[in-house]
């Protein structure tokens, strides 16, 4: 369990809006009763009104943590219905999603919003959970790398290397998300090996050899192993199947 890869594991699910409080709960105390010890972080990605009732229910277990799924670009004040990063904290959060492509689509987050998130979330001692990925159109244009690409440098390239050092990586390809069509694994890791190369020749080797870069799209129980045994995933955020605690359970069972 001690090698760089092995160190760089981490499953997340995005619950997005789904679930009531009760709901919620129940699948967090399901998970924490069966999870046994797996030695990397399983985060629990809930709504913003879910996370203090969680708290307490993840503190007890050793692997699970509390993430939020967005933050406001604004440090605190007079922004209506918006959630700060120092709020997320302090409700029990050590990670946040930044620039889920629901969010690039829907609220049209992108450049300079992406950055100020990622500030705010390290400002406050928040892992962010950074997403890019492909529409499908831009797969079959061949733009795969060019898309890639700019999108990590549009939300991290103006990092320092300890900063860097704090974010996880999700590849998540557009046309997989919420479809049943998930990447194969060959596609999948041809693109995470194309990331692993961006952070070393922008934030050096030892960087590239330490960071968690994540795999999103329609993960399920059955076809998790095949995805997470590639040389560059080094788990999943996970949609759909994050909602059924055996489905969770079966993810985080891929790895070990
Ligand atoms: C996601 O929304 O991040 C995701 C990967 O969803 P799904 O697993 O349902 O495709």
């Amino acid at each position: 369990m001690s090698s760089p890869a092995s160190k760089r594991r981490l499953v997340a699910g995005n619950w997005k809006m789904n679930l009531d409080l009760d709901a919620g709960l129940a699948l967090a105390r399901e998970c924490a009763a069966a999870l046994s010890p797996v030695g990397f972080p399983v985060v629990l990605c809930a709504p913003a009104i879910h996370l203090a009732p969680l708290r307490e229910i993840v503190g007890e277990s050793t692997d699970l943590a509390l993430g939020a799924q967005d933050l406001s670009r604004h440090e605190s004040g007079a922004h209506t219905g918006e959630v700060s990063g120092a709020q997320l904290r302090s409700a029990g959060c050590d990670y946040v999603i930044v620039g889920h492509s629901e969010r690039r689509a829907d609220h049209v987050e992108a450049g300079a919003v992406l950055r100020e998130k990622v500030d705010r979330a390290l400002a406050v001692g928040l892992r962010p959970i950074y997403c890019f990925g492909e529409t499908l159109e831009q797969r079959d244009a061949d733009e795969v790398e060019k898309v890639v690409a700019d999108q990590l440098a549009e939300g991290l390239s103006h990092l320092d290397g300890d900063a860097f050092g704090r974010v996880v990586l999700a590849y998540e390809p557009v046309w997989a998300i919420g479809t049943g069509r998930t990447a194969s694994p060959e596609q999948a890791q041809e693109v995470h090996a194309f990331v692993r190369e961006w952070v070393g020749r922008r934030f050096g080797g030892t960087r590239a050899e330490h960071v968690s870069i994540l795999y999103g799209g329609s993960v399920k129980p059955g076809n998790a192993a095949e995805l997470f045994g590639q040389a560059d995933i080094d788990g999943g955020l996970i949609g759909g199947a994050s909602l059924r605690a055996a489905d969770v359970l079966a993810i985080v069972g891929a790895f070990v």
